[in-house]
């Protein structure tokens, strides 16, 4: 069965879409730390991040970086955090969330709530900042 990701890929589930391109796409989070909370995924379906090929895991990389180049210029912060979990979704994936401080990316911490409107227009912010 595909996961969750890759029937976002396939448009049947629904997505705030951030980036894409042929090989990587990016989509807010669905329950984010922080405004700007952001996914980049490979759009083969591998679940564990290291067990992606060389080139298809440096790419996300390359990919993630232009993505959070792109959020910080939309989202006020220090800096973007970076993070790899995948607890949840077997799907590789990185998230990207704008962090003030340390405290910013700690995933057991209280989600903020955000409406389809906010969600739809930052995504296409951050979309517009996307080089
Ligand atoms: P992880 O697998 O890294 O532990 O967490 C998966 C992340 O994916 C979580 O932050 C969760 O909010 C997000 N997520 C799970 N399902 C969906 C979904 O259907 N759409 C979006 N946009 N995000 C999701």
């Amino acid at each position: 069965m595909p996961s969750i990701f890759s029937k976002i890929i396939s448009g049947d589930i629904p997505c705030y879409k951030v980036a894409e391109d042929e090989q990587y796409l990016a989509f807010l989070d669905i329950n984010p730390l922080a405004k700007g909370h952001t996914l980049v995924i490979p759009k083969v379906e591998v679940d564990y991040i290291f067990d992606l090929d060389d080139k298809t895991y440096s790419g996300l990389f390359a990919f993630s970086k232009r993505v959070a180049t792109a959020i910080e210029k939309v989202v006020p912060c220090e800096r973007i955090g970076v993070a790899v979990i995948g607890l949840e979704v077997p799907h590789a994936h990185i998230h990207l969330s704008p962090i003030n401080g340390i405290h910013d990316l700690n995933f057991t911490k209280q989600r903020i709530v955000m409406n389809q409107e906010e969600y739809s227009s930052l995504a296409k912010e951050i979309n517009a900042a996307f080089l």
